[in-house]
Parts: C-alpha cells; structure tokens; sequence
C-alpha cells in the first residue's frame, strides 16, 4: 500500500501580539494547509482547571488533574474551533481570568507533556501540511519544521493589536499584561520561549499582515 508522505510543518513562534494568529490563518489559508492554535490548547486546560476549582498556582494540583482533560481543535484555518470535555469555549479562553493564570500553568510539566502529544498527532494527521503556531513549535514540538519563523513585534504595536482585539482595552494596561506573560513564558524551566538556531525571524512593526503572509508564503514555495 502506497504511503502518505510525511506532513510538513510551518512553525509560527513569538510572544504574544506579535501577530502569529493571523499570519498563520493567512499563510494556511493561502497555501491550503490545516492550522493549528497550540495557544488556545494551553487556554483551553487553564478554563478547565477553573472551572474544576483547581489552584493554578499549585503544580502538582494542576498536574494531577491534567490527564482528564479532553481538548479537541479544529484545524481549518478560517473557522479554527477548540472545545475542552465537549464544550465550544471558543469566547471563554479569551476571558481575563484565563488571560491571567495562562503563564504560570504553561510552565508544569505534565500540561506541556499532554499538549505536545495531542500538537504532533493532530500534525501527523495533516495532509500535505499545517501552520502550527506557539512559543515552543520550532524548539520543541516539530524541530523538523520544513519553516520556522519567530514572528516579533514592537511592544507598542503588540498591545495595540491586542487590545483592539479585545474591544479597545486599555492599551498600557494590555502592555502590562504582555510584558508579564512574555517575561513567565521565556524564563520558565520547560520548553521557554526561544528562537530556534534555524528559525527566520520577521519583524511585523512596520508590515501589513499581507506583507507579513506573502513573505512567508515565498518562504514556503522557496522551500518545498
Ligand atoms: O498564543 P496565546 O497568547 O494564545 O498563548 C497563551 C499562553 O499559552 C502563552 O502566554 C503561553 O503561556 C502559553 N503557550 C505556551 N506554549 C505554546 C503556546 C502557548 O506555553 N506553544
């Protein structure tokens, strides 16, 4: 029986704002390919935790609940869906209660260890590929990846995206919540923020998210 090549992988890392979201949904929109949040996983187990009443502050409390956690994502980039123990929390995961306890649980263990599983099967049942987007794609989960980009941005340009997206929040108030969520994610012991050795790295401060697309799309093409 014939066999399926191997899925290829364009890994979309950077800190938060920087625009990862979009671009990966326009270069998978674009090339035909599946998307994947591996930000809205992390967003996903942190509502479930909540909800459960777990401490998120408490390591081993988070770890032990972990395995029952049941997270399900929809790959099509132009209607990504997540649900969690069967439950669409598409709008939940963007709440500020998980915004606020989203760092500290990505940091234990057996949640990055649960998730990087679930993140390489939903890879390996892509076909021909996917845009997988986070802080550890190209570090961790595919260091494969036919792609690596780290997508950076000006703080000041990260939080005035993200606050329009969340409806015109206070953008200093944002900035705050940014540079605390950036300083957790790069200086945690598991799996930090990082740029990959063979990572290309774009700057979208000044670009248009369709400079941004086209240019990684070139990138592919040049490569596959
Ligand atoms: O990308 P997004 O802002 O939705 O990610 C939310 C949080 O999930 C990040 O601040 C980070 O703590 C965590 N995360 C992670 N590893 C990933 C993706 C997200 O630790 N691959």
């Amino acid at each position: 029986m014939p066999t399926r090549p191997t899925p290829f992988v364009v890994a979309v890392d950077g800190p938060s704002g920087s625009g990862k979201s979009s671009t990966a949904r326009g270069v998978a929109t674009r090339l035909g390919l599946a998307y994947l949040d591996t930000g809205a996983m992390y967003r996903g187990v942190t509502w479930a935790l909540l909800q459960r009443g777990v401490d998120t502050n408490d390591p081993a409390a988070v770890a032990a609940v972990v395995p029952q956690i049941q997270i399900v994502s929809g790959t099509d980039p132009q209607h990504p869906t997540i649900t969690v123990d069967g439950v669409d929390v598409a709008v939940q995961i963007r709440g500020e209660d998980v915004v606020r306890h989203v760092s500290p649980v990505s940091t234990v263990p057996e949640v990055r260890t649960h998730l990087v599983d679930l993140q390489r099967a939903t890879i390996a049942a892509a076909d021909p590929g996917i845009v997988v987007e986070g802080r550890d794609i190209g570090t961790v989960v595919a260091t494969d990846a036919l792609l690596k980009i780290y997508l950076v941005a000006d703080t000041r340009a990260r939080a005035a995206r993200r606050a329009a997206e969340e409806g015109g929040s206070d953008a200093a108030a944002t900035a705050a919540s940014l540079l605390s969520r950036d300083r957790i994610d790069s200086t945690r012991a598991t799996s930090p923020l990082a740029k990959a050795d063979d990572a290309v790295e774009v700057d979208s401060t000044s670009l248009s998210l369709e400079e941004v697309v086209d240019h990684i799309v070139t990138l592919v093409e040049e490569r596959r």
